[in-house]
């Protein structure tokens, strides 16, 4: 699953959640001030893959070439 980053407007806090796809839009109440006025910044991916060029680039849609077998250490898929 990959990390979402929030950031809450009523105290400035920045912080990341863990959840799947299908959640990703829904609203994360801020831990510190338990706000949801929060605004989803980005998600991280963990999973990097390498291209048939050499390039590495991140994987979004829940897959990477070391997830195929379902047993990735890197992003645990
Ligand atoms: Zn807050």
């Amino acid at each position: 699953m990959p990390l979402y980053e929030f950031h809450c407007h009523h105290c400035g806090e920045t912080f990341t959640v863990r959840r799947s796809f299908s959640a990703a839009k829904e609203p994360a109440p801020c831990p510190s001030c338990e706000s949801d006025d929060t605004t989803r910044a980005f998600a991280t991916f963990a999973c990097m893959a390498k291209g048939s060029g050499g390039e590495t680039y991140s994987v979004g849609g829940g897959g990477c070439a070391g997830c195929a077998g379902g047993h990735c250490a890197t992003c645990g898929h």
